[in-house]
């Protein structure tokens, strides 16, 4: 397992904080997170809605806008603090480097400029030293290479295409248009049916293989972690919870939170055990925590300290690390 000072990092990510301010006062969105990933890694970024995991990935491409901001921390991307870099070095690196597949492929497109435009633009910005008398063809070879026929189609708008040739063509874009190292991926078959989803997970599955990308998946399908992913991290009310290889965390999870998690979903093939849903309800991040924020919640709580103290994210296996006093 990567601690976040591991130099065999692709990306190592410490201390990040990102907090929101709003009306009725400034909600502690992400607070403290460190992890590290290295190159070729996949990597589930799992929690319930709110917990943050979303805010993370932009938090990383520096995508978080006002009322927003990432108040501290470090995003090293090979050895570069990302949050350092000017906006207009932050565009290389963007779908360059590191590129971010969303969760909505139909608004991720503008629906005013053609798809062969769009794309063009990309290229141009990406593959500046490269003559763009040739764009069109690497387009229509781009997307081929994701399934999608686009020959005689870059006139068309995102309107002309299916929403799975739309995922298809993000991913192309994502992936090959620039020489990206690391992918980040916010639910991306979230809003496709489960033929699609299919052929879009191995699409991904093997684009990571052929390029020897990382990869961030944030997801709340515990599912899709399983098959794509060597490692998870899970996140609660904006902290990192839980960090461990995927077998080791879905077979014997340490941190409380995780292991209610688990019991609360179905199994397959069903195991005939009763789900059990998490009791309560998650903490209300404009207030800042004294103590674990899961204590409320948490069905091993072991005393006081549970409400005093932060628990800090230290070993609890050989494979796993948790923020839980049990293992202090
Ligand atoms: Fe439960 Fe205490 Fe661990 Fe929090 S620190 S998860 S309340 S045992």
């Amino acid at each position: 397992m990567l601690d976040s000072t591991d130099r065999s990092a692709l990306l190592d990510v410490r201390g990040l904080t990102t907090r929101f301010a709003t009306d009725r006062g400034l909600v502690h969105a992400v607070e403290d997170v460190s992890f590290s990933i290295r190159p070729g890694e996949a990597v589930g970024l799992v929690g319930e809605s709110g917990s943050g995991k979303s805010t993370v990935l932009r938090s990383l491409l520096g995508l978080i806008q006002a009322p927003g901001r990432v108040s501290s921390g470090q995003v090293l991307f090979r050895d570069r603090d990302l949050l350092q870099l000017p906006e207009r070095e932050m565009r290389g690196v963007r779908g360059g480097q590191v590129s971010l597949i969303f969760q909505d492929p139909v608004n991720a497109f503008n629906p005013s400029l053609t798809i062969g435009d769009q794309l063009r633009r990309m290229l141009r910005l990406h593959r500046a030293d490269e003559p763009s008398d040739g764009f069109d063809r690497e387009i229509v070879r781009m997307l081929a290479r994701v399934g999608v026929d686009a020959t005689g189609k870059l006139n068309g708008y995102a309107f002309n295409f299916s929403q799975g040739q739309l995922q298809r063509i993000m991913i192309a874009a994502a992936c090959l248009a620039g020489t990206p190292a690391l992918l980040l991926a916010d639910e991306p078959t979230t809003s496709l049916d489960v033929t699609i989803e299919a052929q879009v997970l191995q699409l991904l599955r093997d684009l990571r293989q052929e390029l020897g990308l990382a990869l961030i998946l944030v997801t709340h399908n515990l599912a899709l972690v399983a098959e794509l992913c060597d490692r998870v991290l899970v996140m609660y009310a904006g902290r990192l919870v839980e960090d461990g290889d995927v077998y080791s965390v879905f077979e014997a999870p340490k941190h409380p939170y995780t292991r209610q998690l688990l019991q609360s979903l179905p199994r397959f093939p069903a195991s005939g055990e009763r789900l059990e849903p998490i009791a309560g309800s998650v903490p209300d991040l404009l207030s800042v925590a004294h103590g674990c924020a899961f204590a409320p919640r948490c069905e091993q709580y072991i005393g006081a300290i549970c409400d005093s103290e932060v628990p800090a994210l230290v070993p609890a296996s050989a494979s796993q690390r948790a923020a839980c006093h049990l293992y202090a």
